[in-house]
């Protein structure tokens, strides 16, 4: 049993590589009319013909690729990717895949078809083996991660049955054990216009909005950003309203990344409350209301998987034995899907081939060692779960 995936360090990059350019090669941004369509189904294709059951679920039209070996085993690792990618305006060859020196090019190589291609190799391999590693896999491929409100996740973490979860997002295969979670925060002020040259009879709704927000910072986002010792935890990212007269409505928007156990209801409570002391304060007139946009999605809530859990302990074990570090589990910058499997009740980690710094930029690229090296991360993760006793 101690032999179970040791071959596993002579995983070629290249056929990791030469995988993941052919989903590089099947375009799955937004604007492309059928969406993660063709590359889902060349992925179901591709488990069909290495005789891995692969089922399929529908997120609407689009068909979801979940890939099973399973084992009977009591537990259930489920690998979790998304297969749309960012658009591709300003980029030169976005779908050429091409393999130069140690790099994978173009749309999706980093976020995250390199990700999908090291989970699929990872099956190959273990299907290969002939062995039970003493758990359970899935894969589910899911759509939308990209500003689509990730239907699918959000319909697969209801029906899989899962206890643990690795999102193959970038990370440069570094373990993140949380994500922050995002919403966004609206200041909308009324005002009354009025003749610019007679302000007095109006009401100031650009300057009712400019004070708000100020109050609002120095006595509460000012204290939650200290608190939690995080810089960018609410980041003013558009300010609308103006005429040629005296202004009668403003708004502005704040980006929220959430921290677990901080909620959108406990902000607009605090604000709200501050918002009656600026009233008063300033003994204005001014009319400001505050609330929580939807326009962006379903809520993206925090994902926090609990230390010192065998799960987690066991992914930063593989990842330092393998990296040669000796580092903890970190959070992720940014907002996952991981979060939602999560919030069903599934421990999740976030470990992935491919960094942030060219995720989603016309640069976009993957060093092909991170994704033969990701197989022999996620293989030694399945290996030791399979031998843990809870
Ligand atoms: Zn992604």
């Amino acid at each position: 049993m101690n032999m179970l995936f040791n071959d596993v360090y002579k995983t070629n990059n290249r056929q990791v590589a030469d995988l993941a350019s052919k989903l590089v090669r099947i375009p799955s941004h937004s604007k492309v009319e059928t969406k993660e369509t063709v590359v889902n189904e060349f992925i179901m294709n591709w488990f069909e013909q290495n005789n891995i059951p692969c089922e399929v679920e529908y997120s609407g039209k689009i068909p979801l690729p979940v890939a099973y070996l399973d084992y009977g085993a009591d537990k259930t690792l489920l690998f979790n990717g998304h297969s749309d990618t960012t658009n591709v305006d300003f980029m030169k060859n976005p779908f050429s895949g091409e393999i130069k020196g140690n790099f994978l090019y173009g749309r999706g190589a980093a976020d995250m078809k390199g990700g999908l291609a090291a989970v699929m190799y990872l099956f190959k391999y273990i299907k290969k083996t002939r062995q039970n590693p003493g758990i359970n896999l899935a894969f589910a491929v899911t759509d939308g991660e990209e500003g689509g409100g990730s239907p699918g996740a959000i319909k697969l973490a209801k029906k899989l049955d899962a206890n643990y979860c690795i999102v193959s997002e970038p990370t440069e295969l570094k373990i993140y054990d949380s994500c922050k979670g995002i919403y966004f925060l609206k200041l909308e002020s009324y005002g009354k216009s009025a003749h610019l040259s007679a302000p007095s009879f109006g009401n100031n709704a650009i300057d009712n909005l400019l004070g708000a927000y100020d109050y609002i910072k120095n006595n509460y986002i000012d204290n939650v950003t200290k608190r939690s010792n995080q810089n960018s935890l609410f980041v003013t990212c558009s300010i609308k309203g103006g005429s040629e007269g005296i202004p009668d409505y403003a708004e502005m928007l704040i980006n929220r990344r959430v921290l677990a156990g901080e909620s959108a209801k406990r902000d607009i409570n605090a604000i709200n409350a501050l918002l009656e002391n600026f009233y008063k304060s300033c003994n204005s007139n001014a009319d400001i209301k505050i609330k929580k946009t939807v326009d962006f999605g379903p809520e993206r809530s925090p994902m926090l998987t609990p230390k010192n859990k065998n799960f987690t302990n066991l992914c930063i074990e593989v990842y330092n034995k393998i990296s040669g570090t000796n580092s903890r589990p970190m959070q992720h910058p940014g907002w996952t899907e991981g979060a939602i499997f999560r919030a069903a009740g599934i421990d999740a980690i976030i470990a992935g081939p491919g960094s942030v710094e060219y995720a989603h930029t016309p640069f976009e690229k993957v060093d092909i060692r991170e994704l033969g090296r990701a197989v022999q991360i996620y293989a030694l993760i399945v290996k030791g779960l399979g031998q843990v006793k809870e």
